[in-house]
């Protein structure tokens, strides 16, 4: 099964598809995690990348799409994945679609989630997290025990360059204009598209995709041509 999470910078992709991965046993594809990775470790990607991210705006798509297609190829055959942060913008969803089919896949459901700008800004401008392993907290909702210090492995935890205000209000903009149009993209396609609130706690929200999936897995069950792998 290939799940596309979409949703606005800070509406908690990260979070749910981290619980959502470890629960299923699913592989995360992170593109966004992957070119911080690319720019801390200084590659010829993340040189390319860095300008774009720290503006807030979109990395190539060809970029991106070269290097989805690299982790896609990794992914033994049979094992499911989860795409967070990718696709963002029509042409990359588009290459997602002609490379699927060349390792037997295809987008099966595209969780969306949903909150208010006013929500998503404070939520980015609280939001700190473990360069280490990932872990992410907020110091309005979510604080780890020690301020600064990760509760998983007790690395420093930092707040993201790209979470300070002109560049959050210029990431809500981009997925606007350029990510939102996506929802339609797939509501045509078919993949099951399930909308989900996503201003709840980590657990409701968490719960509500979990039950939007397997209504998906029984429907598709139940009609052999529509089969989820
Ligand atoms: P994220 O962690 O998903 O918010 O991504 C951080 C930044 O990485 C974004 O603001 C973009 O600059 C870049 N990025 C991540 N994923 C993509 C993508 N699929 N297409 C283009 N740029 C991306």
């Amino acid at each position: 099964m290939v799940t596309v999470l979409l949703g606005p910078p800070g509406v908690g992709k990260g979070t749910q598809g981290a619980l959502l991965a470890e629960d299923r046993g699913w592989r995360r594809i992170v593109t966004g995690a992957l070119l911080r990775a690319a720019t801390g470790e200084g590659t010829e990607l993340g040189k390319k990348a860095r300008s774009y991210m720290d503006a807030g705006e979109l990395v190539p798509d060809d970029l991106i799409v070269a290097l989805v297609k690299e982790c896609l190829a990794r992914v033994p055959a049979g094992e499911d994945v989860i795409f967070d942060g990718f696709p963002r913008t029509v042409p990359q969803a588009e290459s997602l679609d002609d490379a699927l089919p060349e390792v037997d896949r295809r987008v099966d459901a595209v969780v969306v989630l949903e909150a208010d700008d006013d929500v998503l800004v404070k939520r980015l401008s609280g939001r700190r997290s473990c360069p280490e392993c990932g872990e992410i907290y907020n110091v309005h909702f979510s604080p780890p025990e020690k301020e600064g210090v990760c509760d998983r492995c007790g690395s420093t935890l930092v707040h993201r360059k790209d979470d300070n205000p002109e560049t959050v209000s210029r990431r809500l903009e981009v997925y606007r204009s350029e990510t939102e149009p996506l929802i339609r993209f797939y509501e045509a396609s078919d993949a099951e598209v399930l909308r989900i609130e996503g201003e709840g706690t980590i657990d409701k929200v968490q719960g509500e995709i979990r039950k939007a999936l397997e209504d998906v897995a029984l429907e598709r069950t139940r009609d052999g041509s529509r089969k989820v792998k």
